[in-house]
């Protein structure tokens, strides 16, 4: 049979693809890393770690960092999943410098940089493994492997095809003519070169020489639709695209023995190898992989709608990679994350253990150093994706907004109570009028509930004599002295020496404010949400509250 009908689309020899895809004129050192997502649909938080990692080494060395869309699984494939993982590297500040890119921009010389439209080059280099006897044809049905498998289990061996359990390894010839003229179908096998169960050490950038068990399954290289499995693509793929240093996900570990043997039986040199621990979570007692099904956070779309900064979890995540990140980031307060010199022999081996804690403590951290300004862009664009109604609050009144924002933001104590947007919404949305409208009823049961019940002359005073212009002192000695007109004690101390004499005391007063003007019980400073609010709102406020004493 002749290799020319089963790859029937090859239209290259691979001499000729070598140099069609020549390696690449960068400096000695320099890296080209890749992204290799599947268009499902779903942007794993594993892939954005692996895509930073890949393209901080590309970045810090001078290489290339491409994207190649990896679409040979039609089955799996979602609409839409393409523009997804574009966008995302994008809002993650994680472009690609080749690859296929928005409104269909194609950039790079080493392309065609989806999958699917490589078939030709996969079959080509699928002929001269045929060719030289390296790959065979199968036409193995679904019910033969079946039967394969189950006689392998009785007789407690290791499943699979391979040595003679591989049927059509070593077949007459005529046979497979035969199959293919009555139109079986048929995929593509690699002929391994193990012969019997043996061990190969294998270098790996992160874990050092790994010892694995040689790869003895005839795998399928090619599809019976003509594509090509995952391992042969690999290889192909980056090899073509002369990549230096394969950074993946620690599952393709098991397979690695594998693709060594297709580098090794077409000549290629073997790119470096970097398995990535996955990121893992508590589940109990034990560790697991954060899944797709069931963790929310394992999404990257998880991040956006909960409004964390994209910095932040940019800069959780290379802390999760390195531990040595910490020490830097205190060396170097200011500089962007991005910049870190990752070095992958020193990255963290084990799984990488997901912590929602540490990404919140980053982020406020983040966030508490974020001017004004900044903070009302971000918000602002959250909510103009997330929280519509809540944009409209913030729209109306784009100055009240940012100066709310900025409640306890300036001077010595720079409140950190806020890890992602999603927070803001319920922290602020009582200070814009018609929110509060929805919220008065609460007000209204809280302020009822308080014990003791501020007088309603007490609120009427503190409507009429408010003035924002007052300082911190001022607005405190004024507060006080009408607060201990109407029985309250003006400090704690005063208060628990002579209890009887006293209503209550400065904080049961603040309290009842804080109710009348938030509709909470806690919030960040009073003087300084009143000072916001301004002169107007407080009255307006307060008096309605007095009215329903
Ligand atoms: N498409 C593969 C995956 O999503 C890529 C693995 C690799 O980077 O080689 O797991």
């Amino acid at each position: 049979m002749t290799p020319e009908i089963l790859t029937p689309h090859a239209d290259r020899t691979p001499e000729e693809l070598e140099a069609a895809y020549p390696a690449r004129d960068l400096p000695a050192g320099a890296a080209v890393t890749r992204f290799g997502p599947s268009p499902t649909g779903f942007v794993h938080i594993g892939g954005l770690y692996t895509a930073l990692i890949s393209r901080r080494l590309a970045r810090q060395t001078g290489g290339v960092f491409f994207l190649r869309i990896e679409d040979t699984d039609k089955k799996r494939e979602v609409a839409g999943a393409e523009d997804l993982i574009i966008s995302s590297l994008h809002d993650w500040g994680l472009e690609a410098d080749e690859g296929n890119f928005a409104h269909g921009e194609v950039r790079g010389s080493h392309g065609p940089y989806r999958q699917s439209e490589r078939k030709a080059i996969y079959q080509s280099v699928v002929r001269r493994l045929l060719e030289q006897g390296h790959a065979y044809p199968c036409f193995a049905s679904a019910e033969e492997l079946q039967a394969l498998r189950e006689q392998q289990q009785a007789l407690k061996i290791p499943p699979g095809y391979y040595g003679k359990w591989a049927i059509w390894r070593d077949k007459d010839p005529a046979e497979a003519e035969a199959a293919l003229a009555a139109g079986k179908p048929f995929v593509i096998r690699l002929r391994s070169p193990a012969s019997g169960p043996d061990k190969v050490t294998l270098p790996d950038v992160v874990r050092g020489d790994l010892v694995l068990d040689t790869n003895r399954q005839d795998a399928v290289l090619l599809k019976a639709d003509g594509m090509p499995t995952y391992h042969l693509a690999h290889v192909v793929d980056d090899h073509l695209m002369r990549t230096t240093h394969v950074i993946r996900g620690h599952e393709w570990l098991s397979s690695y023995p594998l693709h060594a043997q297709i580098f090794d039986l077409l000549g290629w040199e073997r790119p470096h190898f970097a398995h990535i621990s996955p990121i893992e979570k508590m589940d109990g007692s034990s560790r697991r992989k954060l899944s797709k099904r069931k963790d929310p956070e394992a999404s990257v779309e998880y991040y956006l709608e909960q409004g964390y900064p994209r910095d932040a979890v940019i800069e959780y995540l290379i802390n999760l990679a390195d531990g040595r990140f910490e020490d830097w980031r205190k060396e170097n307060p200011a500089a962007d994350a991005l910049t870190y010199p990752l070095e992958l022999d020193r990255m963290n081996r084990s799984g990488a253990l997901f912590d929602g804690d540490k990404l919140d403590s980053i982020s406020r951290e983040l966030i508490g150093s974020m001017d004004d300004a900044a903070v009302y862009a971000a918000v602002s664009d959250w909510a103009h994706r997330h929280d519509p109604a809540f944009a409209l609050l913030l729209d109306a009144e784009p100055a009240y907004s940012t100066a709310i924002l900025g409640i306890e933001r300036h001077g010595e104590r720079v409140r950190k109570d806020i890890a992602h947007w999603a927070q803001v919404p319920a922290d602020i949305s009582c200070f814009f009028d018609p929110a509060y409208g929805v919220l008065e009823p609460q007000a209204r049961e809280l302020l009822a509930s308080l014990e003791p019940a501020p007088p309603a002359a007490l609120l009427a005073e503190i409507a009429a004599g408010y003035d924002p212009a007052l300082s911190r002192d001022e607005w405190l000695e004024w507060l006080r002295a009408i607060g201990e007109r109407h029985g309250y004690a003006q400090s704690m101390k005063i208060y628990k020496a002579d209890k009887e004499a006293w209503r209550g005391h400065f904080g049961d007063m603040a309290a009842a404010l804080r109710i009348v003007l938030t509709a909470r019980r806690n919030t960040p400073d009073l003087c300084e949400i009143m000072q916001v609010m301004g002169a107007d709102r407080v009255r307006s406020r307060i008096e309605a509250a007095a009215g329903w004493l």
